[in-house]
C-alpha cells in the first residue's frame, strides 16, 4: 500500500495580535494537514475567536505567516505601526477560499436561504448563477434544508439557520472550514442537529479548525486539540492527551471542569 505524505492544508506561524495595549495573541502557530480536524479550547477571553479571525483575515494580525491551500502570505508591522500583508490582493483571494461559520449564524435577513448561499459564489467568485444554484440546492439537501430554500432566516429555528450557514460556507469549496463556537447560541435541543452536520464533514475528510465548548464532541471528532491560555498555546496534542493526560495543570483543570 502506498503511503501518501500528509499535505499541509494550513500552516500558521507565530501570529501576534494586540488591540491597543492589550496583547491578545502572543505567538500562536498551528499546522493542519488535509483532513485534520483541529479543535481550539480555552476560557473566555483567551484569544480563540481572535485567532480564528486572524486565520481568515477578518482581523489583520500584527505579525505572522500563513500557508493556505498552497499559497503563502506574511504580515509585518510597518514604521507607521500598522500591519501590512506581503501581497494585498492575495488576502482577498485567500479569504474567499475559507469557509467561516459564526456563533450567531450571520445570515442576511433580507435574503432567502438560497440567496444567502449563492451570494458569495455569484458576486465574489463570479460563478455562473445557474451552477451556483444547483450546488446550493445540493448542499441544502445535504444539511437537510432543501425545503427551506425560499424561506427567509427569520422563519428558521437557530439550528436550521446554523445548518444553512454551514451550507453557505461550503458553497465556496473552502480549503479549510472555520467554526467559531457554532452551537453555543443554540437552545440545547438544537445542538445535536448541528453537531451531526459537522461530524459528517469531519467524516468526509474536510479540513476544519473549530473553536468549541463541546468537550465531548471535540474529543470524538478532533485529530488534534489546542488549549489556549492568555493568547498562548498552553497544550496541544491528540484528544487522548489533551483530555486524558495533559501536561499542563491549567489544561487539566479546564477540561475537568468542562466535561
Ligand atoms: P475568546 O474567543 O477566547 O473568548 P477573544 O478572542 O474574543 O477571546 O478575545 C480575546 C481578548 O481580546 C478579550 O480580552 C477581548 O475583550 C479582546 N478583544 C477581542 N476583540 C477585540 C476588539 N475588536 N477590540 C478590542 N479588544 C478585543
Ligand atoms: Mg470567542
Amino acid at each position: 500500500m502506498r503511503q501518501e505524505a500528509a499535505q499541509p492544508a494550513l500552516v500558521v506561524r507565530d501570529v501576534h495580535k494586540s488591540f491597543g495595549a492589550l496583547k491578545v495573541l502572543k505567538g500562536i502557530s498551528l499546522d493542519a494537514s488535509k483532513g485534520d480536524v483541529i479543535s481550539i479550547i480555552g476560557s473566555s477571553g483567551s484569544g480563540k475567536s481572535t485567532f480564528l479571525r486572524c486565520i481568515n483575515f477578518l482581523e489583520i494580525p500584527d505579525q505572522g505567516s500563513f500557508h493556505i491551500n498552497g499559497e503563502d502570505v506574511e504580515f509585518r508591522t510597518g514604521r507607521d505601526g500598522k500591519s501590512y500583508p506581503s501581497n494585498a490582493r492575495q488576502v482577498e483571494r485567500l479569504r474567499s477560499g475559507l469557509g467561516m461559520v459564526f456563533q450567531s449564524f450571520n445570515l442576511w435577513p433580507h435574503m432567502t436561504i438560497l440567496q444567502n448561499i449563492i451570494e458569495a459564489p455569484v458576486h465574489v467568485l463570479k460563478v455562473d448563477r445557474k451552477a451556483a444554484i444547483e450546488k446550493a440546492e445540493a448542499l441544502l439537501a445535504k444539511v437537510g434544508l432543501y425545503e427551506k430554500r425560499d424561506s427567509y432566516p427569520a422563519f428558521l429555528s437557530g439550528g436550521q439557520q446554523q445548518r444553512a450557514s454551514i451550507a453557505r460556507a461550503l458553497c465556496v469549496d473552502p480549503a479549510v472550514m472555520l467554526f467559531d463556537e457554532p452551537t453555543s447560541a443554540l437552545d440545547p435541543e438544537l445542538v445535536g442537529e448541528v453537531l451531526k452536520v459537522i461530524r459528517g464533514l469531519a467524516e468526509e475528510g474536510r479540513t476544519m479548525v473549530m473553536v468549541t465548548h463541546e468537550m465531548k464532541f471535540a474529543r470524538d471528532v478532533s485529530t488534534r486539540v489546542m488549549f489556549l491560555h492568555q493568547g498562548q498555546v498552553e497544550e496541544v496534542g491528540p484528544p487522548s492527551q489533551v483530555f486524558g493526560a495533559p501536561t499542563s495543570a491549567r489544561c487539566r483543570e479546564f477540561t475537568a471542569a468542562g466535561s
